[in-house]
């Protein structure tokens, strides 16, 4: 029996929800991603929404609306999933990495102050395992210089920024809906922002850049003849993923609530490994724990790794921390300034499982072999 790093919450509901969907005989890009666009618009407070099949694509997109293309550099963590800086060389822009703070992981006006250049289109403001940036901080430095701001909120649905939802004041947001995550659709991701033209764009051109949409012209009755208005992409969700969606999204609040009790019994716990940090909400939010890492006291002598192997030879199944791009093949030979948080995070840092279902039990066993782990 191996406790699992994370697994989705998804009940009979979700199952009903794809039998309709089924049933209706409309599953690709229809009437159920419009309900879950407005409905996600809606949750995070922006005036529009764009579906999209993945966070990737989402971010690839949110490119594009920015303008981002050839010579333009965009600044991005290192400490992140790849995908923050691939969406960047889709576009044929130069990636710029910039170091993150240690406590949430995250850019802040510093970091990304300390690599800004006159090529500098694009900012991407990774909100890292859920934990809220100082976005507004981020926004009063790249503002006045025309630099765009994208906020990868991949893994923060239902996470806070100064009581709104984490998005709610961005230009645009980039979602995902990915297992791993708290919300999820199987594969699926969203934008979100206010700006109706570039909705309007974006909404386009994951739709092969359609004048009007399959959807739309199955609903007329009348022939309606579209045209394929710039070069655009297939990044469709499917109903089948927006119905789960729609149940999904209804049962954020509590998933988040959960999340927050467990990770609150795991700092209970962990309290008596002394010199262990466990990553926590900044001043100025609340994250909804999509990823719950922590870091051995500086003096154990045993590496990370050696850690994740025995957790794994007690059945627990935790992960290494957040990785480092700039440390991975295609970004080897980007020059980059001192990425030092990101080397120390990403070398000591590992997530523990958390997942709804999780049990007293289970936190008790992770802990326990964590405290054997690190005692030499
Ligand atoms: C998961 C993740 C992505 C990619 O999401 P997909 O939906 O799998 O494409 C992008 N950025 C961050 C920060 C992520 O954690």
């Amino acid at each position: 029996m191996t406790i699992p790093v994370m697994k989705p919450w998804l009940g009979q509901e979700e199952a009903d929800a794809v039998t309709e969907a089924l049933a209706s005989g409309w599953i690709a890009q229809g009437p159920r991603v419009a309900a879950f666009e407005r409905a996600f618009a809606e949750h995070v407070g922006t005036g529009h929404a764009v579906a999209t099949s993945s966070c990737t694509t989402a971010l690839h997109l949110a490119m594009i609306g920015a303008g981002v293309g050839p010579g333009d550099e965009v600044v991005v963590p290192s400490f992140s999933f790849i995908a923050t800086a691939n969406c960047v060389r889709y576009v044929g822009a130069d990636v710029v990495f910039a170091d993150v703070e240690a406590t949430t992981g995250n850019l802040t006006a510093k970091t990304v102050e300390a690599v800004l250049t006159a090529r500098t289109k694009a900012v991407i403001l990774v909100h890292q395992g859920g934990m809220p940036a100082d976005a507004e901080a981020v926004r009063a430095l790249c503002d006045p210089l025309g630099v765009a701001v994208v906020e990868d909120a991949a893994c923060a649905a239902g996470s806070t920024y100064r009581g709104s939802p984490v998005g709610a004041g961005a230009r645009i947001a980039a979602w995902s809906f990915h297992p791993r995550k708290l919300l999820t659709t199987g594969e699926g991701g969203m934008l979100t922002l206010d700006d109706e033209a570039e909705a309007t764009r974006l909404r386009r051109l994951r739709e092969h850049a359609m004048s009007v949409s399959a959807a739309d012209r199955h609903a007329s009755d009348r022939v309606v003849l579209e045209r394929y208005l710039e070069v655009g992409f297939n990044y469709r969700m499917t109903d089948l993923q927006a119905a789960v969606g729609l149940v999904q999204l209804g049962r954020l609040g509590e998933m988040v609530a959960r999340r927050r009790m467990l990770v609150a019994r795991y700092r209970e716990l962990l309290a008596d490994i002394p010199g262990l940090v466990a990553v926590q909400d900044p001043p100025y939010g609340e994250s909804n724990f999509q990823a719950f890492w922590v870091i051995p006291p500086e003096d154990s002598s045993r590496s990370r790794d050696d850690v994740l192997a025995l957790l794994a030879t007690r059945g627990v199944s935790a992960r290494r921390g957040i990785m480092a791009a700039h440390l991975e093949p295609p970004y080897a030979d980007v020059p980059h300034g001192d990425l030092s948080v990101t080397e120390w995070l990403t070398s000591r840092s590992l997530i523990l499982p958390l997942h709804h279902h999780l049990t007293e039990d289970d936190q008790r066993t992770v802990v326990g072999a964590l405290r054997d782990a690190l005692a030499v």
